[in-house]
């Protein structure tokens, strides 16, 4: 049988606790876990891909069948390239509810191979995005329970160099 290959896409500006639990929770149902960091984002990142890429691999040391790389262009024909048959995408509020499934629902039309497949987020993480910890970080507040402690340094480092003069 050939492997079964899920993708966790995101922003993981950076990586939180919520982002690694899925991952854990994916790579022991999947034979490979890929963690895409997607590219070219409207969005204005604090850490750039490679510093995203290298946090991510960091923290999944202990993962064996998870890497981490960066895809650009449509997610569904990046699966296909690598060979994957399964989206992974974590839901925490409602509010993730219809946003995800108008992605879900293009990304079926675009390729109706590939399926998205979707895990409720642990309670104990509901509350937690990058946008949160970034900022409790910037106003010098603790991320310990919030982030792995690699992130967490990171994230102090960045910090500090910007509150520089
Ligand atoms: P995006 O910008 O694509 O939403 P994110 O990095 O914010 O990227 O999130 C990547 C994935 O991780 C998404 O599926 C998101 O729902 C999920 N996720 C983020 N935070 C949590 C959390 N606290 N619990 C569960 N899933 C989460």
């Amino acid at each position: 049988m050939s492997k079964r290959i899920a993708i966790c896409p995101g922003s993981f500006d950076p990586i939180t606790n919520g982002h690694l639990d899925i991952i854990e929770r994916a790579a022991a149902i999947f034979d490979e876990v890929i963690v895409a960091v997607l590219e070219n984002s409207s969005k204005a990142p604090l850490f750039d891909v490679e510093e995203r890429l290298t946090l991510i691999r960091d923290v999944t040391t202990h993962l064996p069948n998870v890497t981490a790389d960066a895809f650009g262009g449509l997610l569904v024909e990046y699966a296909a390239k690598r060979e994957a048959a399964t989206i992974v995408r974590g839901l925490r509020a409602v509010s993730d509810f219809e946003y995800e499934l108008q992605i879900a629902s293009i990304n079926k039309k675009l390729n109706e191979d590939v399926e998205t497949l979707f895990m409720m987020t642990n309670s104990q993480y509901s509350f937690l995005s990058s946008s949160i910890v970034k900022e409790v970080a910037k106003y010098g507040a603790s991320v310990n329970e919030l982030v792995p402690q690699q992130v967490e340094a990171a994230l102090r480092r960045k910090y500090e160099t910007s509150r520089q003069p």
